[in-house]
């Protein structure tokens, strides 16, 4: 498969933020988000097997994976890109990966099909907004491929987009399907420098008096990697 970058970092956008995580990031995405922060991963990279993703995988997991089961669950992320572009090769990766007893996170926009992830894969599915560039792209089928341990994230940049992620989580009876519904404040494509919230399009003091006015069962989520290291850095 083609591969950006496998890197350890702590995960920063889920209810598993500030877990040490392997990630694994795969080239190439068919989206082009107004905001997205890794179009390095458009292109280029290198193409790797299966085996030596494990093994690099392995590598950067705090115990002895590759040898069996872990002493403890040690968590992997894919992501992208978008990683399903490359099913043929991911999805084994992700069984092997669940054989071995990694905790298996898939980030996704869920504009291709998920339902042939394995089911013990907790997806994180970046449903996008009106004001993403790329409106309409989460295939509605995939509402059926959602676990109870899933979780669904909708990046904000202003008004019409919370208005548009509440609206399709209160529409699709979302909170009770998944484990997490998180709003997350865009940040600055271009942001660098400065560690804090300055950077977000929408302040996100502003999103939670939304939040609780409308009582949603939805979470504020910050990207925790772009208030700790600088938020142009990569490989975090
Ligand atoms: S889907 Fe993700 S990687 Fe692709 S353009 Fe959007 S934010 Fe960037």
């Amino acid at each position: 498969m083609q591969i950006s970058e496998i890197y350890k970092s702590l995960q920063g956008e889920s209810t598993h933020t500030g877990l040490p995580c392997v990630f694994v990031r795969l080239t190439g995405c068919n989206l082009r988000c107004t905001w997205c922060d890794s179009e390095f991963s458009f292109s280029g990279g290198r193409k790797m097997t299966l085996q030596e993703v494990l093994a690099e995988v392995a590598r950067l997991s705090p115990c002895e994976c590759g040898a069996g089961a872990p002493a403890r669950e040690n968590l992997v992320e894919i992501t992208g890109g978008e990683p399903m572009l490359q099913e043929r090769e991911v999805i084994p990766l992700m069984e092997r990966l669940l054989a071995a007893g990694y905790k298996v996170l898939l980030e996704t926009s869920g504009e291709r099909p998920l339902a042939r992830v394995p089911k013990q894969v907790v997806k994180i599915v970046d449903v996008k907004c009106p004001h993403s560039g790329e409106p309409d792209t989460f295939d509605l089928e995939n509402i059926a491929a959602l676990e109870p341990h899933d979780e669904l994230k909708f990046v904000l940049t202003d008004r019409t987009d919370y208005e548009f992620a509440r609206d399709f989580v209160q529409h699709h009876h979302l909170a009770e399907r998944v484990h997490a519904i998180l709003f997350s404040p865009a940040f600055k494509k271009d942001a660098s420098g400065a560690r804090d919230t300055s950077h977000c399009l929408l302040d996100p003091e502003q999103l939670a008096q939304w939040i609780l006015a409308d009582d949603l069962p939805a979470r504020l989520s910050l990207q925790i990697h772009k208030l700790i290291w600088d938020p142009a850095a990569k490989g975090v």
